[in-house]
């Protein structure tokens, strides 16, 4: 009967024994388990905040990356045209795109801004002299930067602008009297002329020429007179409309188109001009001087059909106003 009993007693402590390392081994497995899985969440953790930090990252390089894309089209695009008016149209439409604003103004030259309180201004500077401001309304302050930046690429375009009028101006323009050169004036002439024949418009040819310069120049210097030719240049501009095109035909030589403009009113218009000059005190240097001109005129279509016949017999009629004595307009076959 004992021996029963120890059986059962070694059968209980075997199972104590077994409950009990049973217990040790699963609440080890639990903890180890438990660590893995607070290691696996500070592991999300840190992924998750890294991944944060990635995209706000990406967001910052996105960011900059549409800045300078945006800088790029919109600098390729304001470098397009060539005159200032478009320069501007096309910037204000481009900067519509990566700014808010509700007015976007162009002031040139010099200015009193100060009634444009509530508007963000920028001056623009080519070299050292001011080419004007530009001035935008309701740009947040977050906006402010980005419409700096893009105003700096605004003023690149307008200085290509303005630089291409320059080289425009030099190449037609006679470097001395500022008015157009011979070939320039031809081309505009040959226009005109055509333009004439179109509509059937009379057109008027003055050749002008100052008298007894080489005299002048013999007696005062070069430089004296250049002096006159400026002069007279200016002179003859204030005297003519603002469609008559004036050109350099050489030396001392100048030329007029009078569009839409018969003999009679030629005539009136060079004796304008002849008496203009007449009358005037040039004042060169240290002299005070006093000139003439003698003005041959030819008339479109009647005493000419083309450029060089309407040349050729105005220089013929000048040739007549210098044999008669200079300060004279004399007109072909008048
Ligand atoms: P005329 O009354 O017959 O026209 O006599 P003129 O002395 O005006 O005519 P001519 O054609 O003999 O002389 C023109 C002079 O113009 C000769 C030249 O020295 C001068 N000349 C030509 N171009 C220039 C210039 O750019 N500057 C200066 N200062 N003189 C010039
Ligand atoms: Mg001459
Ligand atoms: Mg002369």
């Amino acid at each position: 009967m004992i021996k029963d009993y120890w059986y059962l007693a070694v059968l209980f402590f075997l199972a104590v024994f077994l409950y009990s390392w049973f217990r040790k081994l699963l609440s080890r497995k639990v903890e180890e388990a438990r660590q893995k899985l607070l290691n696996t969440k500070n592991e999300h953790l840190f992924l998750e905040g890294r991944n944060a930090d990635l995209e706000k990252e990406n967001m910052i390089l996105r960011n900059s990356l549409e800045k300078n894309t945006a800088l790029y089209d919109l600098t390729k695009e304001v470098c397009k045209p060539l005159n200032e008016e478009e320069v501007f149209s096309i910037f204000k439409e481009q900067i519509k795109r990566y700014v808010n604003l509700k007015d976007l103004k162009l002031i040139k030259g010099e200015a009193d801004v100060s009634q444009f309180q509530d508007y963000t201004g920028l001056s623009l500077y080519i070299g050292k002299s001011l080419f004007g401001y530009l001035l935008a309304s309701g740009v947040k302050d977050e906006d402010k930067d980005t419409f700096h930046i893009l105003a700096h690429q605004f003023i690149l375009g307008i200085k290509r602008a303005v630089l291409y009028e320059k080289v425009q101006e030099l190449a037609i323009r006679d470097s001395l009297t500022h008015i157009l050169s011979r070939r320039y004036f031809l081309e505009r002439f040959v226009e005109e002329i055509n333009r004439s024949r179109k509509f059937d418009y009379s057109l008027a040819f003055l050749m002008i020429d100052i008298d007894y310069f080489k005299d002048l120049n013999d007696r005062y210097g070069h430089l004296v007179g250049d002096v006159i030719l400026k002069e007279v240049s200016r002179i003859i501009k204030d005297n003519i409309r603002q469609i008559d095109i004036l050109g350099r035909y050489g030396g001392e030589e100048f030329c007029l188109a009078l569009p839409e403009t018969e003999k009679e009113e030629a005539k009136f218009a060079a004796e304008r001009i002849r008496e203009a000059i007449e009358d005037a005190l040039i004042r060169a240097y240290d002299e005070d001087l006093r000139i003439t001109l003698s003005v041959g005129i030819a008339v479109f279509p009647g005493d000419a059909q083309d450029t060089d016949a309407l040349i050729d017999r105005a220089d013929q009629a000048l040739y007549k106003a210098k044999q008669s004595g200079r300060n004279k307009v004399c007109i072909h076959g008048g």
